[in-house]
């Protein structure tokens, strides 16, 4: 009885997210596993201050603060500009 609850419930979210999948539309979700950032220069900076710390991996990422205010994700492909 559970079981079939539980399968419903799948099949449902399965068709709602190819629904979702086949518009294109309204997936503002990133995916929030650790992601290899070596091939981009990642570096959070503060717009107030100027101040930028390079980040060698996202996803549990938390943004900090500086000059009170969340600091600014920059991704800068590497080699490029440099
Ligand atoms: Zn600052």
């Amino acid at each position: 009885m559970l079981s079939a609850i539980v399968v419903a419930v799948l099949i449902a979210w399965l068709g709602l997210t190819a629904l979702r999948a086949a518009s294109g539309v309204g997936l503002d979700i990133e995916p929030q596993e650790p992601e290899d950032v070596d091939d981009l220069e990642v570096y959070l900076v503060c717009r107030e201050c100027g101040t930028e710390f390079r980040v060698t991996r996202l996803g549990e990422l938390q943004i900090p603060r500086h000059c009170g205010e969340r600091m600014e994700v920059v991704r800068r492909p590497a080699g490029a500009g440099a």
